[in-house]
């Protein structure tokens, strides 16, 4: 009985019971790839020398990896972490022309988010940190194309991306209201003073006849 206990099976990546970790299909593993190919697509296209994509590998748990490591028929084994990172990033770094289609099928707000994201961790990996020119420099962006690539990102967007618009546009709604509040109370008190003065006018009028 015990015995049977020991030996059912389970995934060390979803945890369910029934499958073990190279057979799992858990829906999460879609997005893990395509987050791990969209870091790879930036490296290979910025240069990085796989800086970026090790020290991205290097924040995922060990049953990430794995599940990474049999998405290309790589089993870790007795590798050491080291190892099987390099191990991974060598065989997926042959795909060129799907990488060169990923970075090429993104929109203004996704290319803005990788290119924010890996400005901020560039310091974890690199010996200087990367500015933003610098990485869109790196993607082919040149610097005379800024006006063009500016002026979309204020457009709203035709997808449910997130946008970094969306955390300033309120505060400036807002921001413009005591202006207006100010202008109608101005407005208010010239109406006043004119219907005091033409009430007054009256009154001394009516008094005087
Ligand atoms: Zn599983």
């Amino acid at each position: 009985m015990s015995l049977k206990i020991t030996k059912m099976k389970n995934c060390s990546y979803c945890q369910d019971s029934g499958h073990t970790i190279n057979n799992c299909m858990d829906p999460s593993i879609d997005l893990l790839l395509q987050e791990f190919h969209e870091y790879m697509a930036f490296d290979l296209k910025c240069k990085f020398k796989y800086k970026c994509i090790r020290y991205i590998c290097s924040l995922l748990s060990l049953s990430e990896l794995r599940i990474i490591g049999y998405h290309y028929n790589l089993n870790m084994s007795k590798m050491s972490r080291e190892d099987f990172t390099s191990e991974i990033i060598d065989e997926s770094s042959r795909e060129r022309t799907m990488y060169d289609e990923i970075i090429s099928k993104m929109n203004l707000s996704e290319l803005e988010y990788f290119y924010t994201k890996i400005a901020n961790n560039s310091k974890e990996w690199n010996s200087r940190k990367y500015s933003l020119t610098d990485i869109k420099k790196r993607v082919g962006i040149e610097l005379s194309d800024n006006d063009s690539f500016v002026k979309p990102q204020l457009e709203p967007n035709n997808e449910n991306t997130y946008s970094h618009d969306d955390d300033y546009m309120m505060p400036l709604l807002f921001a413009r209201l005591p202006e207006e509040d100010d202008n109608d109370n101005t407005l208010e008190s010239i109406f006043k003073f004119i219907y005091i003065c033409i009430f007054g006018i009256t009154a001394f009028n009516v008094y005087m006849s």
